[in-house]
């Protein structure tokens, strides 16, 4: 996994990951579906849309989406809460999203509480 360091104009700083075949993590559900990055190293979003709903520049600004807050990471913490939840009612999709999210070194509490293993990795 490559780790690819972004810093927004606002100052935010946050990793994007990419995949050793080349495709980058989903930073909400970890799913490794991108081609092209969904945020650029000067923060600026792809506005792609993951199948796990999110969209990149619009779910984690304020000033396009009502539920978004502030901070483009508490977005994907929001949003990943949700789909968690939605994730939670059958086992194989439940399975397949923690496989996704080991990717971004999130695993599942025994209450389905999303724990970061490693903060800056
Ligand atoms: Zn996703």
């Amino acid at each position: 996994m490559k780790t690819i360091h972004c810093v927004t104009q606002e100052g935010e700083a946050f990793t994007i990951l990419k995949t050793e075949d080349g495709m980058y993590c989903c930073p909400v559900c970890g799913s490794p579906e991108f081609k092209e990055a969904p945020y650029n190293e000067d923060g600026t979003a792809s506005f792609e849309i993951c199948s796990c709903g999110f969209e990149f520049g619009y779910d984690d600004s304020p000033l396009a989406s009502g539920e978004a807050v502030e901070g483009i990471e508490n977005n994907w913490d929001r949003w990943r809460l949700k789909v968690i939840e939605k994730n939670s009612h059958t086992k194989s999709d439940l399975e397949n999203l923690e496989n996704n999210l080991k990717n971004l070194g999130i695993e599942l509490a025994f209450d389905l509480i999303p724990v970061k293993r490693n903060e800056n990795t």
